[in-house]
């Protein structure tokens, strides 16, 4: 479809009023429920072809995740929708305030490849819910998913919201029309240009980047808690999309002691777990799969390798891997690894984590496996990140009551149940004022009387 057409046809949707109104907005929210419930086989399809994820993950991290997010913003619309009043100084005295949410108009939504059902339709309950016209930009490197959207969305939806696909040509067309608001989530190259081309326009943005997330871990000194550090860590570096996830846990930190112990769970963890190739998400590309292969080009990661580092380029299926310290300032330990390599990091004490933390860029989130509430602390108060999760990983993502989002490098803006609502509304400030009193102390001529009031 051409842009300008799309665009056009957008903006005429949100100036004829109806997705403003509750009706629309609910109507619109249950067609997308409908999609999801309806369509299952067909998203299932569309994940195993991109991505070659099995259909339990699919639903654990996509359609399930967004059928309770639909249904989140269902049940909690009409509130999110009611004006909040608030308190007024006495000195406006008789008068009333109150926010009102306001649609921002038309939404340009981008989504990236690696949840490419689940990080299209996330957004989008939000704008909807919201009240605003919606064009939708999945990422050309999901096909299957992207091809998914296009035909089922207009089908089901009212002629509202849209879907353009196509490359980053496509993309570049798409920013040079105005818009109310943008809503990216890819890599901060992308990003970059993003808010170039916004401010242009004054147009607010929002950017769910990247980053390297770290994880700390200080329980393998208790014995009842190894098990399920082993499977949670491993789960959130081998489970979602082999690692192509931006919350997927990127390097772990650890006591020097603990390390042997730490690769031998580890390694018996992919052995009993991870290496059949059924239950792993292929990478996504061939350029992602020279990228992730070209970081062990480099001879000192190479001989960090402790396990794995079998890389079939046909079935683009990389062993899940683990590195014991490769060089800090190799490209693996300066980049987003985004693939199943895992990098250890020894330090003589974990509090050491905290310092090591500081000094590099802001994360995605910081992850911290302890029972320590002296360090928990210090993570919260010391360290900067999107998000902390302590003693679980990747489970925040699935938490409506929390905002997810990045910071500095890791990017701007929260999403996520009325965080969502937020993001994509307007909140105008109401006074209400009566004729009742005057106070004439407020207009000149002034004398030093009037300094009293
Ligand atoms: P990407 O930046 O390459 O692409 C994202 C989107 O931007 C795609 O739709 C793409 O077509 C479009 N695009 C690319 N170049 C463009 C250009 N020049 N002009 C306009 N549009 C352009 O990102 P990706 O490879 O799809 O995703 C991987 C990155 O996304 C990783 O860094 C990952 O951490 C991040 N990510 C973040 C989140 C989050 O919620 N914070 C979630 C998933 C992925």
């Amino acid at each position: 479809m051409e842009v300008k057409r799309v665009v056009k046809e957008a903006r005429e949707a949100f100036e004829s009023g109806v997705t403003r109104s509750y009706s629309w907005r609910r109507s619109q929210l249950r067609a997308l429920k409908a999609i999801l419930l309806e369509k299952e086989a067909d998203i299932f399809n569309a994940l195993k072809l991109d991505l070659g994820k099995h259909r339990i993950e699919a639903y654990r991290d996509e359609l399930g995740l967004l059928i309770k997010s639909v249904d989140y913003a269902l049940k909690n619309l009409k509130k999110w929708m009611a004006p909040k009043k608030v308190d007024v100084p006495l000195v406006c005295f008789p008068a009333t305030g109150e926010i009102v949410a306001e649609p921002l108009g038309v939404v340009l939504i981008f989504s990236s490849w690696n949840f490419p059902i689940g990080l299209s339709f996330e957004p989008l309950v939000g704008a909807i819910a919201a009240g605003n016209a919606v064009v939708l930009k999945p990422s050309e490197l999901a096909p299957a998913s992207s091809a998914f959207l296009a035909t089922n969305l207009p089908k089901y939806l009212d002629n509202s919201v849209k879907v353009v696909e196509g490359a980053s040509h496509i993309g570049e067309q798409l920013l040079e029309h105005k818009w109310d608001k943008i809503f990216f989530t890819g890599s901060s190259r992308v990003g970059r240009i993003i808010m170039t081309a916004a401010a242009k326009h004054l147009t607010p943005v929002t950017l769910e980047l990247g980053g390297k997330c770290p994880a700390i871990i200080d329980t393998l000194s208790r014995a009842r808690d190894i098990e399920v550090t082993i499977n949670r860590v491993a789960g959130a570096k081998w489970g979602p999309c082999s690692g192509q996830a931006c919350i997927a846990i990127d390097y772990l930190l650890v006591e020097e002691q603990f390390a042997p112990l730490l690769v031998d769970l580890l390694k018996a963890k992919i052995k009993k777990t991870y290496k059949d190739p059924e239950n792993s998400a292929r990478i996504v590309h061939k350029q992602h799969f020279q990228r992730l292969s070209n970081f062990l080009n480099d001879s000192a990661v190479a001989a960090s390798v402790v396990y794995g580092g079998s890389f079939n380029a046909e079935s683009l299926l990389i062993e899940p891997t683990i590195l014991l310290n490769p060089p800090l300032d190799s490209e693996i330990m300066r980049e987003e690894i985004f693939g199943p390599l895992l990098p250890v990091i020894t330090l003589k004490k974990i509090e050491d984590s905290i310092e090591f933390l500081k000094v590099r860029p802001k994360p995605l989130v910081i992850y911290a496996f302890t029972v320590d509430e002296k360090l928990k602390r210090r993570v919260i108060e010391e360290t900067s990140s999107g998000s902390i999760t302590f003693n679980d990983a990747m489970l925040q993502f699935a938490v409506d009551s929390l905002p997810f989002g990045g910071t500095g490098e890791s990017g701007f803006g929260k999403y996520h149940g009325k965080f969502s609502f937020d993001q994509f509304s307007h909140g105008k400030a109401i006074l209400r004022r009566s004729f009742l009193i005057e106070l004439s102390c407020r207009y000149p001529p002034w004398n030093e009387w009037k300094l009293q009031f």
